[in-house]
């Protein structure tokens, strides 16, 4: 994800977008005649219209609306999604805990009658089975690495689940509880609201595939670059209009298929210059990534995309440029690095760049030989495999590795990218607080949502 100061001045304002949406519909509520059942069931009325609209918006957070400028920063979305999500499970799961309270308050009997009533009650079943789903499909995404399922099976089932869970949650709203009160009116607004949500979920699942059927690109190069690494690049035919920023990603599908969930996200490694060809690097980790060596040249791959706030624009007004990777996080990079040496870059530009072993440094030629060509360029390798050579920093990027790569007297006005795998983005990213790095100069892409 990329990072962003909470007050940096294009995510204040889709927070500020957000903040605004989200009362909307409890705002509208108060042009309809409803009745005021005391001030405990106000505030519980207001709590739950406010995290009903906040999960109607998880939708497109979640979706790839790039159209809509609202929702276009995929990065930002997922990272938010990922937060709100986990305190929308709480919430519900709390929501009815405290409708029931105040009878426990009244008395136990009643509390009690009232359980049995909830649970029994046929007007309630929809209520009730979306709190469990809902329960059992957050619990489910927070852990979802530890699933003993393909990531593609638990993001089919994620979609379906809470397309579900937003019907029945829906259908709960509108028919029970103190919100049936305000009729037709106000179940218009949450029909509406939902059928949004679901339409972007069909639009997503069923009329993008058809879109980017029509606009594939050709597999031009397949290469085993590594010993764990893959060098895949694919070109469109020069009608089609694809245009990207450096370390920007999209969704690749070799599937020959546009139907279905087989796609995955890769960052684009190659710069502008090179259109109509993308390339990207590709690191072996599970099954799809393993299985790259079956793809036969020539054939279909679509593309969705370009996804990713990360970009040189964030380095404008920077005075010497830091690209930090860590194993695939090389691809978007090395995509900052070929616009920075197509552009003349003369300001420092330092790359530090870590891998397990020496075998796995991918594009040592050309890097070296940008050390020669750029104006002020330079690479240190970090290697945890100790190795002959000295000029080899042994270990991870650890504080002492970036203390001695970054000029930390300017670090105002200096720019730092890093990509890799989440833990390495966490290491380093602690380290850089440590060295009292401010937070808006770093810009980073995990390699996994
Ligand atoms: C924004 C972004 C950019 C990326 N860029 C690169 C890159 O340039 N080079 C590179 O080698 N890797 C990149 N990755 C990681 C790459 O997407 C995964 O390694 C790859 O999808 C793994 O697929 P698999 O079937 O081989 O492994 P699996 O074992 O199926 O998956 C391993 C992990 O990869 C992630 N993953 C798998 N499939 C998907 C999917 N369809 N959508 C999202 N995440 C998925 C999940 O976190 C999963 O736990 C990037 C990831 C993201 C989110």
């Amino acid at each position: 994800m990329t990072k962003f100061s909470f007050l940096g001045g294009r995510n204040r304002k889709l927070l500020l977008g957000y903040l605004i949406l989200l009362p909307l519909p409890y705002l509208a509520t108060f042009s309809l005649n409803m009745d005021f059942k005391g001030a405990y069931v106000a505030i519980i009325s207001l709590v739950n219209l406010l995290a009903m609209m906040a999960f109607f918006i998880q939708f497109p957070l979640g979706s790839r609306l790039k159209e809509l400028s609202l929702f276009a920063n995929i990065d930002w979305n997922i990272s938010k999604h990922k937060t709100v999500g986990k305190w929308l499970g709480v919430l519900f799961f709390l929501h009815p805990l405290l409708v029931i309270a105040p009878r426990f308050f009244a008395s136990l009997d009643e509390g009690m009658t009232t359980i049995v009533l909830a649970i029994t009650s046929p007007q309630l079943l929809t209520g009730l089975i979306a709190w469990v789903l809902m329960i059992v499909w957050i619990l489910a995404s927070v852990y979802k690495n530890k699933l003993p399922i393909k990531y593609e099976t638990w993001r089919l089932t994620h979609t379906i689940g809470f397309v579900l869970i937003c019907i029945l949650a829906t259908l709960h709203l509108t028919s029970v509880g103190s919100h049936g009160q305000f009729g037709s009116e106000f179940n218009a607004i949450w029909w509406a609201l939902c059928t949004v949500s679901v339409a972007m979920v069909c639009y997503n699942y069923f009329i993008k595939p058809i879109k980017l059927s029509h606009r594939p690109f050709k597999l031009v190069e397949v290469n085993k670059i590594s010993s764990s690494d893959w060098s895949v690049s694919i070109e469109h035919n020069s009608t089609q209009d694809f245009d990207f920023e450096a370390g920007q990603f999209v969704w690749l599908n070799t599937s020959g298929s546009t139907k279905g969930v087989k796609e995955n996200p890769f960052s684009i490694a190659s710069c502008k210059k090179d259109l109509p060809r993308i390339s990207f690097i590709i690191r072996e980790l599970g099954d799809y990534t393993s299985s790259l060596g079956n793809l036969k040249l020539g054939q279909d791959v679509f593309v969705d995309g370009p996804y990713g706030s990360l970009s040189l624009a964030q380095s404008k007004k920077a005075k010497a440029i830091t690209l930090i990777a860590g194993g695939a996080g090389i691809g978007p990079m090395l995509s900052l690095l070929r616009e920075l040496a197509n552009r003349n870059e003369s300001r420092p530009v330092r790359l530090i760049y870590g891998n397990n072993q020496l075998k796995q440094m991918v594009f040592q030629e050309e890097i070296q030989a940008l050390e020669s060509t750029m104006i002020n360029f330079s690479q240190q390798l970090v290697c945890l495999e100790k190795t002959e050579r000295d000029d080899i920093y042994t270990g991870v990027i650890d504080k002492s590795c970036l203390q001695s790569n970054i000029d930390l007297t300017q670090i105002n006005h200096a720019a730092i990218y890093l990509c890799g795998p989440q833990v390495m983005i966490d290491a380093v990213k602690n380290n850089l607080k440590v060295l009292n790095v401010p937070s808006d100069k770093i810009h980073y892409e995990q390699l996994s949502f």
